[in-house]
């Protein structure tokens, strides 16, 4: 935190000397949206196509949770016209850096606004389970799992979208419909693979960050570690649980999440002879999913495939 602050004291100096010889043109005067996150960049630039310069903070391949911001990321920030962030824990940053800026008139959209409600914390015996009545809640701030929040989260961003640049909105508008119709139809997708699935429940020998996955399909989980926890190791009550689970319940596959060193879905596989399958959070991309082309849908549909191996 003291390093944002340092970078909060230079910002206005390197704001001065990056901008203050910019050449002016057509372009620049295009809107500007900044991301910290994926999803968050994805929407945007899906809603976006050429009208707009949509900037993502996280570089590729980073780990989300471990993102600060850099003092070139500040002054993309400060000329920005839509800043669009998750606005969780995680990202707990922005508030300070917003308040630094004053009165400057630029629209903050925080992803996590879309919720209908945040959870609160609660780590039963180190592993995270749910979804089978209410009673257990649990921390997630990982809005984007959901496919129909997604829906609304584009809403809202098309919305700011055409408050600051009426003379694009009907551009804006046009897309963002063609855009929530694939995001629908992927939830479509979804629902009709569980709703055929002989089972409704997920492993994960990893971190959870699905928990609004899980409860918009009525799916119920036992993960090693709830949300995006920076525990390591599971208890031993933890990985008995697991492995007992899936014995039980005969699962085929358990998952396991990017950028994992997939330890505990390794030993998990090891003691149950349950396949390794991966379903992939969208927090961020590598710079080889990227070159690929990958973005949110394409990786939530390879997340329906293994989905349809681990239910059934
Ligand atoms: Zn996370």
């Amino acid at each position: 935190m003291k390093r944002i602050k340092a970078f909060i004291c230079v910002l206005f100096l390197l704001s001065a000397s990056l901008f203050g010889c910019e050449v002016k043109s057509g372009v620049e005067n295009k809107l500007k949206i900044v991301a910290t996150i994926f999803p968050a960049y994805d929407f945007a630039h899906n809603i976006a196509g050429d009208s707009a310069d949509v900037s993502l903070l996280l570089p590729p391949g980073v780990e989300a949770h471990s993102y600060e911001p850099t003092p070139k990321d500040m002054v993309l920030i400060q000329n920005c016209d839509i800043f669009i962030c998750n606005g969780g824990e995680s990202e707990s940053w922005i508030d300070e850096i917003i308040d630094s800026l004053g009165d400057r008139d630029f629209t903050v959209i925080k992803m996590l606004d879309c919720a209908g409600k945040l959870l609160e914390e609660d780590e039963p015996d180190g592993a995270a389970q749910g979804n089978k009545g209410g009673d257990d809640l649990e921390y997630d701030e990982h809005i984007w799992t959901s496919p129909v929040i997604c829906a609304d989260i584009c809403n809202k961003i098309t919305d700011a979208m055409c408050k600051k640049d009426a003379g694009n909105s009907s551009e804006y508008k046009d897309r963002c419909i063609k855009y929530s119709d694939k995001l629908l139809s992927l939830s479509k997708d979804i629902e009709k693979t569980v709703e055929g699935s002989k089972r409704k429940e997920l492993i994960f020998g990893d971190r959870f960050p699905f928990k609004y996955f899980a409860d918009e399909y009525g799916l119920s989980y036992y993960a090693a570690f709830p949300g995006c926890s920076t525990q390591t190791e599971p208890s031993a009550a933890a990985m008995a649980r697991l492995i007992e689970k899936t014995n039980e319940d005969k699962i085929p596959a358990i998952f396991y999440i990017e950028m994992s060193n997939r330890s505990v879905a390794d030993t998990l596989s090891e003691a149950t002879g349950a396949k390794e399958l991966l379903f992939h959070s969208c927090h961020n991309l590598t710079r080889d999913e990227l070159e690929r082309g990958e973005d949110y849908l394409s990786l939530m549909r390879k997340n329906l495939e293994n989905l349809q191996i681990a239910l059934n």
